[in-house]
């Protein structure tokens, strides 16, 4: 029967199914796109924007395989597998270490809807995007919110946030520790046992620098560490990693109301993911191709190692620098101290656009860099070095794109 149908239609040409589809109530209103029936086509490019990153060939193969169902015990095992990535690159042990199905937001969103309840006082870092963002979604949920602002381009000291401490009495500090939008690194040794000192939790952002840059989820009393799938890891985009410390777990108990979320309930997560030891139950479809790619990126770093892959990451990202101060650029981070050694920011060279650059070296090299982002957005470029990425051979194809770029570009533009 189908087969016929087929047929009929194959004859009749894509105009005429309307007709022969007569058994339906209604004529169709949309006929099917000709942009559809045209095969998909993505550019082959070198991506050193701050994410998404190139995928590693075993992701991209994971990425292949069939779908098997999101409840069937291989999948379970290859979720418990993850989470025993996600613990070793956290460095934690923490039963509540699971995969967010959503980017690196949406982990940060799991973890403000379950952490705050209306009335708590909420403390953040606000010196780049992130904060920002962590900002806006503290006052959505109706926390009393105290941003700690600072230009793009700073840090926070143990002092500054021991007087925000102090003065605020936060249940909550938001920290970046990479502060993509403006290439900081957030120093973190010490801050957790401060916020402990202070009966206040420490929630902090990795998206991108998990894998580059050293960290120690539990050594450093960070209660909850959230980071993406598409920057070091070298995944597609669309998975999120996230854990939480038994402080956090005991406050999410104590919360005199329900999380607002459904889909972001961490006890609904939790159990989905086996961290309850309960029967799992139904809560939503996770992306299974997406774990099956996380599942491998978490393979190939464990393969590495964390201390040779935050090495490849320094000394990649050291010869960018060097690279680009050869060029006469400025780096936007006047500090090496507090450098990211996965995402850097340049100032834009007086004179230019920074869309020019960028087009530039997009249309004749086929890199993708970026622009600002946020408060940083027309201050600098960003190039981020991101796991299969951080190499020397990278740095040397984008700085002879940004050579011919910077003598091809209009001057004096703006
Ligand atoms: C990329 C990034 C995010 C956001 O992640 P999405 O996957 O775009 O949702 C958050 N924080 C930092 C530091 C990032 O670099």
């Amino acid at each position: 029967m189908f087969r016929v149908l087929a047929k009929a239609r194959a004859a009749l040409g894509p105009r005429q199914v309307g007709r022969v589809q007569t058994m339906a109530s209604h004529r169709l209103l949309v006929p099917p796109p000709e942009a559809l029936r045209r095969p998909l086509s993505i550019p082959d490019r070198l991506l050193l924007t701050p994410g998404p990153s190139n995928l590693a060939p075993r992701v991209l193969e994971a990425g292949g395989m069939q779908a098997i169902g999101h409840m069937t015990k291989e999948m379970y095992q290859v979720m418990d597998e993850i989470k025993q990535g996600i613990q070793y690159a956290f460095q934690t042990q923490n039963p509540i270490t699971l995969a967010v199905s959503g980017s690196g937001n949406c982990a940060l969103e799991v973890a403000l809807f379950n952490l705050l309840e209306p009335g708590d006082s909420f403390l953040v870092g606000t010196n780049g995007m992130w904060g920002q963002r962590a900002l806006e979604i503290g006052e959505r949920i109706g926390a009393r919110v105290h941003p700690m602002i600072k230009e793009p381009g700073g840090h926070y000291t143990l002092q500054e946030v021991e007087e925000g401490l102090t003065r605020h009495k936060p249940v909550l500090l938001f920290l970046t520790h990479s502060e993509s939008s403006t290439g900081v690194m957030q120093p973190l040794d010490g801050y957790g046992q401060l916020c402990h000192r202070h009966q206040c939790l420490l929630l902090v952002d990795c998206v991108a620098s998990l894998g580059g840059v050293p960290i120690y989820m539990d050594q450093q009393g960070i209660d909850v560490l959230y980071s993406g799938s598409q920057k070091v890891l070298n995944c597609p985009p669309g998975t999120s990693l996230i854990s939480f410390s038994s402080k956090a777990k005991q406050k999410i108990d104590a919360r005199r109301t329900k999380p607002f979320s459904v889909l972001m309930d961490l006890k609904c997560l939790a159990n989905f993911w086996g961290c309850d030891n309960k029967p799992r139950e139904y809560h939503h479809t996770t992306p299974v191709i997406g774990l099956y790619s996380l599942r491998e990126s978490l393979a190939l770093l464990v393969e590495q190692g964390l201390e040779s892959s935050w090495q490849r990451h320094r000394e990649a990202t050291a010869y960018l620098h060097g690279r680009l101060q050869e060029l006469g650029l400025q780096l936007f981070v006047r500090d090496p101290a507090l450098r990211l050694p996965t995402v850097t920011a340049v100032a834009v060279p007086a004179g230019y656009d920074w869309r020019d650059i960028v087009s530039y070296v997009q249309d004749h090299f086929n890199i993708e860099i970026s622009g600002g982002l946020g408060p940083s957005m027309g201050k600098v470029l960003r190039i981020g070095l991101l796991g299969c990425n951080a190499t020397r051979k990278n740095v040397d194809l984008v700085i002879e794109a940004l050579k011919q770029a910077l003598r091809h570009c209009p001057r004096n533009k703006l």
